[in-house]
Order: C-alpha cells, then sequence, then structure tokens
C-alpha cells in the first residue's frame, strides 16, 4: 500500500492538491470582492462625506443680547429686522 508511488496515484494526489488549490484560490477572490465591495459601501457611508447643514447667520438681538438665526425671530420675540 506505502511502497512506491505509482503514476495513478500521483495523478490522483496531483488533482487532489489542484482541486484544493483551486478552492482555496477561489474562496481568496471571493473574500477579496467582499472586502473591496464593504470598502466601497463604507466610503458612501462615511459619516464625514455627509453633506453639512448649511450655517445660518447669526445675529444678536439687540433686545436681549442672545444669538439667533437672522431668517428667525429671538425667543424673547424681538425680531432681527
Ligand atoms: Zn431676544
Amino acid at each position: 500500500m506505502f511502497g512506491l508511488p505509482t503514476f495513478p496515484k500521483l495523478l490522483i494526489i496531483a488533482a487532489i492538491i489542484a482541486a484544493v488549490w483551486y478552492f482555496m484560490r477561489r474562496g481568496q477572490v471571493a473574500r477579496r470582492e467582499q472586502e473591496s465591495g464593504r470598502e466601497q459601501s463604507g466610503s458612501a457611508a462615511k459619516p464625514g462625506a455627509r453633506p453639512q447643514k448649511p450655517i445660518e447667520d447669526m445675529v444678536q438681538c439687540k433686545s436681549c443680547g442672545a444669538y439667533f438665526p437672522a431668517k428667525s425671530s429671538c425667543s424673547c420675540g424681538h425680531s432681527g429686522n
């Protein structure tokens, strides 16, 4: 049984090694594709890439001195304009 390997035995061993190598390579490629896909979706979903809220012009209330958006009025009721 464990004598000199015959040609058919070598052929079977070579086929098994080739099959294992092939499936390992396939697994690596699939993993790489998953990682690259994750990277792409991750960069798209980056919190820093989110468009920031436009900064509103703040004006100081002449009545109470508090700052409020120029388009709205102060909480004390005093209007910016
Ligand atoms: Zn005010």
